[in-house]
């Protein structure tokens, strides 16, 4: 049967209860299967041939009824190999997952069909969550699509224009409040367990999780049922760093996969609590009061999920490693330029950290690597302009572009021609 069960202390829980945090010991939830009933479903579902989404992988999600989905067409997105990108590096096998090709841009729809349909399930009419940028824009689209209420609070300082944009169109009710992403956490737990009425889906919600373990899922058939030999990610909130371990862990205890990846992370360095404590061997993170960093989607001083993630670098003989702003834009520009996927700054951490650990000697030249790209480049396209090279500007004369361009001598045609 499906059922929540804390992390820590074990202590179950009812798929449909709404229950955030675990009664007994405080800790967070995860959903738990008996895969054996999931084996014998896959046995008799046509889940091989369906087209690469999200949804290919139901029998494998928590959800009583499929034909109540709630979905913008989700997952499904490139795995590119990088040989350009390989060259430069000097990395064995590279591929880049990008998850900006998701509805609204950004890996995080993943979890919101699934948040969002389970929301609907539960009755629920109105959510809620706090974001740095992109949760706000995927639940306030899912929310749309489902008929529901959405509330976001986000952060005051920075916040990227594309994303907000997003939140404000698809109808949000969005509310800055004067404090730091952590803070804003705080309180929609607390009002959301104060008001049954208002369903919270940060990935403190581990249905979330849920959804965007297909980002593992997805990563093992486009490579021909195989897991790579070790995935590069951002971790911000460390959510999905869990999300993907649980997805590798459940298709390798299903016999889908014979090997497992070591799972590496990235952090801002000036938002990097869980690098910190991998580096320092600590069971525990010290929380950082004033996270700062221009990738603002890992901009977070207190991941919630930090106990998951710990676990997923740990058991998977992953690694940690932090990487400055200068590390990400340079990054940023190099996965553009050399291959032509334009991500936003902390998906650009996840090339910047791969350098980083493979100059240092802590990446061997034959592992086969997946890097992923959590979201758009155009979620933050001041970022991009500036430090791209400005536009240049001619009159409007044949001359003065020939002098720009250095197109000054004609070729003979008779050079050209065949
Ligand atoms: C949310 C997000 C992250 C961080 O993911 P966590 O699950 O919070 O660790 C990284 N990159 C982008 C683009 C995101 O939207
Ligand atoms: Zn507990």
């Amino acid at each position: 049967m499906v059922h929540q069960a804390c992390i820590a202390c074990g202590e179950k829980y009812d798929a449909d209860e709404i229950v955030y945090l675990c009664k007994r010991c405080g800790d967070l939830l995860e959903v738990k299967y008996d895969y054996d009933v999931i084996k014998a479903k896959l046995e008799k579902s046509d889940w091989q041939t369906m087209t690469l989404s999200v949804w290919r992988y139901k029998d494998f999600m928590p959800i009583r009824d499929p034909s109540k989905i709630v979905s913008l067409n989700e997952g499904g997105t490139g795995l590119y190999s990088c040989q350009r990108l390989v060259n430069l590096l000097g990395v064995g096998q590279l591929y880049v997952k990008n998850e900006g090709e998701n509805p609204t841009g950004s890996f995080k729809d993943r979890g919101m069909t699934l948040g969002i349909t389970k929301a609907v399930e539960l009755n629920m009419k109105t959510v809620i969550c706090a974001s740095t940028g992109n949760t706000s824009a995927s639940l306030a689209a899912y929310a749309a699509r489902a008929g529901l209420q959405c509330i976001v609070l986000i952060p005051s300082g920075k916040i990227a224009y594309g994303k907000l944009a997003q939140a404000m169109v698809y109808g949000a009710k969005v509310v800055q409040i004067r404090g730091s992403f952590d803070q804003a956490l705080k309180m929609v737990l607390d009002l959301s367990e104060k008001h049954r009425e208002v369903y919270l889906l940060n990935s403190i919600n581990p249905y979330r999780l849920e959804g965007q373990k297909s980002l593992a899922y997805e990563i093992c058939d486009q490579l021909n049922r195989e897991a790579p030999d070790r995935v590069v990610l951002p971790v911000g909130n460390a959510g999905n760093i869990s999300a993907l371990w649980k997805g590798f862990t459940e298709f390798h205890k299903l016999g889908l996969i014979d090997k497992l990846p070591k799972m590496t992370g990235i952090q801002a360095e000036g938002a990097a609590p869980i690098a910190r404590a991998i580096k320092n061997g600590s069971n525990e993170i010290t929380p950082i009061k004033q996270p700062e960093t221009i990738a603002t989607a890992i901009r977070i001083g207190a991941p919630v999920s930090w106990k998951k993630a710990l676990r997923a670098i740990r058991e998977s003989k992953g690694t940690a490693e932090t990487v400055t702003d200068e590390e990400i834009l340079e990054a940023q520009k190099m996965l553009a330029r050399s291959e032509g996927l334009f991500v936003e700054p902390a998906s650009a951490s996840s090339i910047a950290g791969l350098k980083k650990l493979f100059e240092s000697g802590k990446i061997d030249k034959d592992e086969v690597i997946v890097c992923v790209a959590t979201g758009h480049g155009l979620k933050d396209p001041d970022i991009a302009i500036k430090t791209s090279e400005k536009p240049f500007e001619v009159d409007a004369e044949m001359e003065s572009i020939e002098k720009l361009l250095g197109l000054s001598k004609p070729i003979p045609a008779t050079v050209v021609s065949r």
